[in-house]
C-alpha cells in the first residue's frame, strides 16, 4: 500500500484528491444503495468502475450506514517501453513513478516510489501476477494507494497432509497442526499480550487524562494537544503490532502448506471468539482490537493462499463437543475437557484439531 501525506501535494493537488475521492465515496454509497448516479463534476469512469468491479466494492460493514468506498481505477506498467495508455494509474518501472489520472481534469497527478514500494510490485510481477485494480482514498491527513494484482494459477494438487488453522483463542494464539493420518506437528503464533495489553492501558490511561482536560475545557492548550499526539502515537503503535503479527503469522503458515502442498482447514468461528472474549472479561476496546487482528489475519490467509494455488476450506471445529461422540463437553480444571459419555478427554487448544483429524 502506498502512503503519502497530503501536503507534499501542490495545493491544486491537495485540493482535488480531498474533494474527488471524497466525493466517490459518497456516490459509492449512494450507488450502493441503488441510486443512479450521473456526477456532472466527476470523470465518468469513476461510475463506470462502480458497476465493472461490483464485487471488489463490497460494504465493509453492512450495518453500518456509510462505509468507505475507494475511487476504483484500472492500471497498467510499464517495464521498459510500453506505451502508456491512459489508464487511471499507470505505473512506470522506468522511472519507478506512479501516475494517477482522473482527478484532475486532463493530467496526472505524479507520485515518485520508494525503494520498498517498487520492491513490492516487482516481487508481485515476477511471481506472474497481473495488476488487476488499484484504489485510492484519503483518510485524513493522508492520501492511500493500494494496487490488487492477480494470477491465474494452476491450484496445487494438494498431497495427504492437511494444515488445521484453529483462530479461536486469544490467550492461546492461532493454533495450527499439520496432519496426514495422525498429527504430524503442532504450534501456535501467540502475539505478545503483555505488550499489547501494556500499550491498550496506556491508551486507556491517556485518554483519561484527556478527557479530563475536555471537561475542563483545556484540551487545546499546549499539554492538551502534546497528550493527543501521544495517544494518537500509542494507539497507532498498537495497531501496528498487531498488523504485523497477523502478517507474520499468515505468511509463516502459508509457507508451511506450500511446502507441504497441505490442504489448508481453517476455523474461524469469530462468534466463538467473541463468546471467549466476553469470558476472559477483557476490555471492550481491546476486545474489538482483537476481533480486528482476527479478520485481518483470516483475509491475509486466504488472499496468499489464492494467491499461490493452495486449496482451502473453512470447517466449524468446535471446542466443547466431543469429536468421537458429539455430546456436550464438560470442562475440567486447567482447560481440559472431558466427554461424561464416552470419557474422551483432550486439552479445550486440542480439540478443533481432534476433529479435523477425526472428520
Ligand atoms: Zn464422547
Amino acid at each position: 500500500m502506498i502512503k503519502r501525506p497530503l501536503r507534499l501535494f501542490s495545493a491544486e493537488e491537495q485540493d482535488a484528491l480531498v474533494k474527488v475521492l471524497n466525493r466517490v465515496d459518497a456516490l459509492g454509497n449512494l450507488w450502493a444503495r441503488g441510486f443512479e448516479v450521473y456526477p456532472v463534476d466527476l470523470d465518468s469512469r469513476f461510475v463506470d468502475k462502480f458497476n465493472y468491479f461490483k464485487n471488489e466494492l463490497k460494504l465493509v460493514n453492512a450495518k453500518r450506514w456509510l462505509a468507505r468506498v475507494h475511487a476504483i481505477f484500472n492500471v497498467s506498467v510499464r517495464f521498459t517501453n510500453e506505451r502508456d495508455m491512459g489508464q487511471g494509474v499507470f505505473i512506470d518501472l522506468t522511472r519507478n513513478a506512479l501516475r494517477l489520472r482522473w482527478v484532475i481534469k486532463g493530467r496526472a497527478i505524479v507520485i515518485q516510489l520508494t525503494p520498498s514500494e517498487v520492491k513490492y510490485i516487482k516481487e508481485r510481477l515476477s511471481e506472474g501476477g497481473k495488476p488487476k485494480l488499484a484504489r485510492a482514498w484519503v483518510d485524513g491527513e493522508n492520501l492511500y494507494i493500494a494496487i490488487t494484482f492477480e494470477r491465474e494459477v494452476e491450484p496445487i494438487k494438494p498431497s495427504n497432509y492437511r494444515l488445521v488453522i484453529d483462530v479461536n483463542s486469544w490467550k492461546n494464539g492461532i493454533v495450527w497442526a499439520l496432519i496426514n493420518g495422525g498429527v504430524g506437528s503442532m504450534g501456535r503464533e501467540r502475539p505478545d499480550l503483555g505488550y499489547i495489553e501494556m500499550l491498550y492501558n496506556h491508551v486507556t490511561m491517556l485518554e483519561h487524562k484527556y478527557g479530563t482536560l475536555r471537561r475542563l475545557g483545556m484540551h487545546k492548550s499546549l499539554y492538551g494537544k502534546r497528550l493527543w499526539r501521544e495517544i494518537k502515537a500509542t494507539r497507532r503503535r498498537l495497531y501496528a503490532y498487531i498488523r504485523d503479527f497477523a502478517q507474520k503469522a499468515a505468511h509463516k503458515l502459508v509457507m508451511k502448506a506450500l511446502k507441504y502442498r497441505a490442504m489448508v482447514v481453517i476455523d474461524d468461528v469469530i462468534e466463538e471468539s467473541r463468546r471467549e472474549l466476553m469470558e476472559e472479561k477483557l476490555p471492550n476496546g481491546l476486545a474489538k482490537a482483537y476481533v480486528l487482528y482476527l479478520r485481518r489475519f483470516v483475509k491475509l490467509l486466504t488472499n496468499q493462499l489464492a494467491w499461490y494455488g493452495i486449496p482451502y476450506e473453512f470447517k466449524r471445529l468446535p471446542s466443547t463437543i466431543c469429536p468421537v461422540c458429539g455430546n456436550e463437553l464438560t470442562q475440567l480444571p486447567n482447560r481440559v475437557m472431558q466427554c461424561p459419555k464416552c470419557g474422551f478427554k483432550a486439552n479445550r487448544d486440542e480439540i478443533p484439531i481432534k476433529w479435523a483429524l477425526l472428520h
